[in-house]
């Protein structure tokens, strides 16, 4: 664990009074600590995912947990070589997870929390049902041995698809679980206030799962929100879920396609990779502004100079001094 970078992913449900002008305190502390990522400020919480120095993101840490607000956020810290993200956004939203579920507060009632060990003693009970609430494009990289996955494009679907989940596992007991454990907050919760009884959440999600109970019956890759795309989790018993687009062999190497407009992100295999020059398709592969592929399937976004101060100061069209 030596690397100079750590990444961090948190949320913390509490409520945020003039959560507008907050987001304004917060891009700044955010902006003294040359942090890098994505934050959503809203009056229900906070959500975020950022990287930056390990010593940097130690102090932002500490500011928080300093915020009796935000004394209970948990981190999920990983390490890395460098910045895991190109920008700085701070964002106020109407919620932290886009979820239509804006009513519920799940620091009045949401499920049982279980920690990493907890849930995978729980996972395979013969009553158990182990619930992934996640979207399409996260599950198909990775999920849980036996879990139940939603057909669903993005986490406000996920309550339309409940009276369904009701049917089937109403008497069971649920286990959620998510990529960190935010939308897991709100999912058991209305998952109760539908008629659920039994209604457990994996804190922290698959990524603190990784790290604590070592990924165990995890089968794929989890997908992640900053540059790295998708991370290993199981370090006991990994498996390949996904399959290259090209070909559909078993593989988990996801590329952006080389066509700029294109860039669709999915698994494409070593060999299609080069076959393909990093294309997803035949007609990507003759596109005029097709990139050049270097084997990685990653492409760095052009920054031109960007600098998080100046996007401050443009919002706020008035002096900041720091
Ligand atoms: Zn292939
Ligand atoms: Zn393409």
């Amino acid at each position: 664990m030596n690397k100079p970078y750590s990444i961090l992913l948190y949320y913390c449900y509490a409520q945020i009074d003039n959560a507008e002008e907050y987001r304004d305190e917060h891009h700044l502390l955010c902006l003294n600590l040359n942090l890098l990522g994505r934050i959503i400020v809203s009056d229900e919480g906070l959500n975020g995912t950022v990287s930056g120095l390990k010593e940097d993101c130690e102090k932002y840490m500490a500011a928080l947990k300093a915020d009796p607000r935000f004394a209970k956020t948990d981190f999920k810290i990983d390490e890395s070589d460098e910045h895991a993200f190109t920008k700085l956004h701070v964002r106020y939203k109407s919620e932290i997870v886009h979820s239509g579920l804006r009513h519920i507060d799940p620091n009045k009632r949401t499920g049982v929390h279980l920690t990493p060990q907890e849930f995978k003693a729980l996972k395979d009970q013969e009553d158990v049902v182990v619930l992934d609430v996640r979207s399409d494009y996260e599950h198909s990289v990775g999920r849980f041995k036996n879990a139940v996955t939603l057909d669903i494009e993005n986490f406000r679907e996920f309550p339309d698809k409940v009276n369904e989940l009701k049917e089937k596992y109403k008497d069971k007991k649920v286990l959620t679980y998510c990529t960190g454990g935010i939308k897991c907050e709100k999912a058991s919760a209305f998952l109760l206030d539908q008629g659920f009884e039994n209604v457990y959440q994996l804190h922290g999600g698959i990524i603190k799962y990784g790290m604590e109970a070592g990924g165990e019956d995890f089968e794929g890759k989890c997908y992640v929100f900053d540059n790295r795309v998708a991370v290993d989790v199981n370090k006991v018993n990994p498996t390949v879920v996904s399959e290259c687009y090209v070909c559909g062999t078993k593989d988990d190497r996801m590329v952006n396609c080389a066509n700029p407009v294109c860039n669709l992100h999915v698994p494409i295999c070593e060999k299609c990779g080069w076959e393909m020059e990093g294309a997803c398709s035949d007609a990507c592969k003759e596109h005029p502004e097709k990139r050049a592929y270097d084997g990685t399937g990653y492409y760095q976004k052009e920054m031109n100079g960007y600098n998080p101060l100046k996007g401050f100061n443009r919002k706020k069209k008035t002096d900041v001094h720091i």
